[in-house]
C-alpha cells in the first residue's frame, strides 16, 4: 500500500511521448479532422481537450477528485505467493488490486473525473451505456457523489445475466433502462429491423448518445475506448510504480484484459513510458476474449465506435461496427474496437495482443480463487489466463521474471457465470476467418 500523499497528484498521457501519435478522429459527414469544439455537444468541454491532447504528457487531477480516489485508493499490489505456489513457477507474480474499490472494479477511477468535470461545466444530467454494469455502477454512484442525473443503458442480455448491477445502479438512484429501446430513435431502428435483438454496447452507445444530443444539459460519458479514459486509469500504473518499487522489482511483463484498453492502458502506460524513453524492454500484453479478437484478427482502419454511426470515425483495430459478439460472460470484453491510443501502439509493435478462450479463461480464474482467495470478474480472468501462461514458459526456462497484471475487477455479482463453468455448462467460441472477415468487409471502403 502507499501512504496517502504518494497517491499521484498528475495522470499520464501517452499521447505526448508516443512515436507516433494516433490519427486523428473524422466527422462521418464530412471526413474532416475533428477538433476538440466538435465534440463538446457530447462530451463534457474539459474531457474533449483531454481526449485530443497529444502534447501535455501529465495532467492534474483536480484536488475534488483526489480527495473521492482517497475514498479507495491506494488500491494493493499484492505478491501472489499462493499462485506462484500452485503453478510451481519461479516467476514473481504480482497483480494491482483494483477490485477494492467500492464498485468492484476500475471503472470507478474515470467515473468521478467524469461526473466531476460534468459537474463544474454546469451538467446536470449525465447518460451512458454499460454491458456486464460495471461501468453503469460507477457512473450512476460517481454522479451521485456531484449531484447529477443519471440514465443509463443496459445492453439487454446483462440487464437479464446479470440483475443484481442493475440494482446496485438503481440503488444508487440511476434510471436504467435494457437497450435496444423503443425510447431512442437507434433503438427504434434496431427493434424493427431484428425484434429479437440481444443488445451490444454498440447499440447502447448509440442510443446514449442520441439521448445527450436531444436533452439540454445532459452530456454522454464513456467507460472505456476513449483516450481521456485511459488517462484516468493511469492512476493505476503509477501507484503500481512506486509499489514495485518498494517491493525492489521492475516488470519484465505487464499483462491485463482487453475490451476497450481502459484497464490495460491504465497500468501499462506508466510503465511503457521507460520502455519509449528509456530504452527499458517490459513486454505489455493486452488479453481479449476468441470470441471477440479485436486486437490479434481484426483490421486497422477507421470505424464507428458504435452500431448506428452516430460516433466520429476512430482509427482503429476493429471488426466492423456491426459486428455481434458472441454471448460470452465477459460482458465487458465485448465490443468490436480498441481505443485508437492502444491500437496506434500495437501496430507499432510496442505492445502484444493474446486471445483466451471462455474455458481456459475461468480455468484460470477458478485457480487464482482457490490460490489467493479472491474471485475474480470473468474479464479479469482473461488477463489471468495469459499471466498463467507466461509464468509456465518461466516454468518451463526457469526464468524469474517478474510479471505484473491488473485485477480490474472482483466476480462476487457474477456468480451466475461461475455456476455455469462449475456445471460444465460454459462453451468456446472460435470465430472462422469468414464470420469475422464478413463485418469487416461489409465496411465503407472509402473510410479506408
Ligand atoms: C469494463 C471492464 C473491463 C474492460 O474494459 P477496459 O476498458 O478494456 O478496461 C475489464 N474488467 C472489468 C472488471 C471491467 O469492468
Amino acid at each position: 500500500m502507499l501512504a496517502e500523499e504518494d497517491i499521484p497528484r498528475r495522470w499520464y498521457n501517452i499521447q505526448a511521448d508516443m512515436p507516433n501519435k494516433p490519427m486523428p478522429p473524422l466527422n462521418p459527414a464530412t471526413r474532416e479532422v475533428l477538433r476538440a469544439e466538435d465534440l463538446f455537444p457530447i462530451f463534457a468541454e474539459e474531457l474533449c481537450r483531454q481526449e485530443m491532447n497529444q502534447t501535455d504528457a501529465w495532467i492534474d487531477m483536480p484536488e475534488e477528485v483526489r480527495e473521492m480516489y482517497k475514498y479507495y485508493r491506494s488500491t494493493p499490489l499484492v505478491r501472489a505467493y499462493g499462485l506462484e505456489k500452485a503453478l510451481g513457477t519461479p516467476a514473481h507474480i504480482y497483480f494491482k488490486n483494483e477490485s477494492v474499490s467500492p464498485m468492484g472494479s476500475h471503472k470507478l477511477n474515470s467515473a468521478i473525473p467524469q461526473a466531476y468535470y460534468c459537474r463544474r461545466e454546469g451538467v446536470t444530467n449525465v447518460t451512458t451505456e454499460t454491458g456486464a454494469g460495471q461501468w453503469g455502477a460507477s457512473l450512476a454512484y460517481a454522479a451521485k457523489l456531484f449531484g447529477l442525473e443519471a440514465a443509463v443503458y443496459q445492453v439487454k442480455l446483462s440487464y437479464e445475466q446479470k440483475p443484481y448491477r442493475r440494482s446496485m445502479m438503481q440503488t444508487f438512484g440511476a434510471q436504467v433502462t435494457p437497450s435496444p429501446s423503443m425510447s431512442t430513435r437507434a433503438g427504434k431502428d434496431i427493434l424493427t429491423a431484428n425484434p429479437n435483438h440481444q443488445g451490444s454496447l454498440g447499440t447502447a452507445i448509440s442510443e446514449a448518445v442520441e439521448l445527450a444530443r436531444t436533452t439540454p444539459n445532459c452530456k454522454y460519458t464513456l467507460g472505456s475506448v476513449l483516450s481521456h479514459v485511459t488517462l484516468h486509469q493511469t492512476v493505476i500504473g503509477l501507484e503500481a510504480e512506486k509499489q514495485m518499487e518498494m517491493a525492489g522489482e521492475y516488470p519484465d511483463i505487464v499483462v491485463a484484459c482487453f475490451g476497450g484498453g481502459s484497464n490495460f492502458g491504465g497500468i501499462a502506460f506508466p510503465f511503457m513510458r521507460h520502455n519509449i524513453l528509456e530504452g527499458k524492454t517490459t513486454r505489455f500484453i493486452a488479453a481479449e476474449p476468441a470470441s471477440c479478437p479485436k486486437l490479434t484478427r481484426g483490421e486497422f482502419r477507421y470505424d464507428f465506435g458504435d452500431e448506428a454511426g452516430y460516433t466520429p470515425l476512430l482509427p482503429m483495430f476493429t471488426l466492423g461496427h456491426n459486428f455481434m459478439p458472441p454471448n460470452v460472460h465477459a460482458g465487458g470484453l465485448r465490443y468490436h474496437g480498441a481505443g485508437v491510443i492502444v491500437s496506434q501502439l500495437l501496430k507499432d509493435g510496442l505492445m502484444e495482443a493474446v486471445d483466451v478462450e471462455q474455458i481456459e479463461s475461468f480455468d484460470a480464474g477458478v485457480l487464482f480463487a482457490r490460490s489467493e482467495g479472491i474471485i475474480p470478474a470473468p474479464e479479469s480472468c482473461h488477463a489471468i489466463a495469459a499471466t498463467i501462461r507466461e509464468a509456465l514458459k518461466c516454468k518451463e526456462s526457469g526464468e524469474e521474471k517478474v510479471i505484473l497484471f491488473n485485477l480490474s475487477g472482483h466476480g462476487l455479482i457474477d456468480m451466475a457465470s461461475y455456476d455455469k463453468y462449475l456445471a460444465g455448462d460454459l462453451i468456446n467460441y472460435s470465430l472462422s476467418d469468414e464470420q469475422i472477415q464478413r463485418n469487416i468487409s461489409a465496411l465503407d471502403k472509402t473510410m479506408h
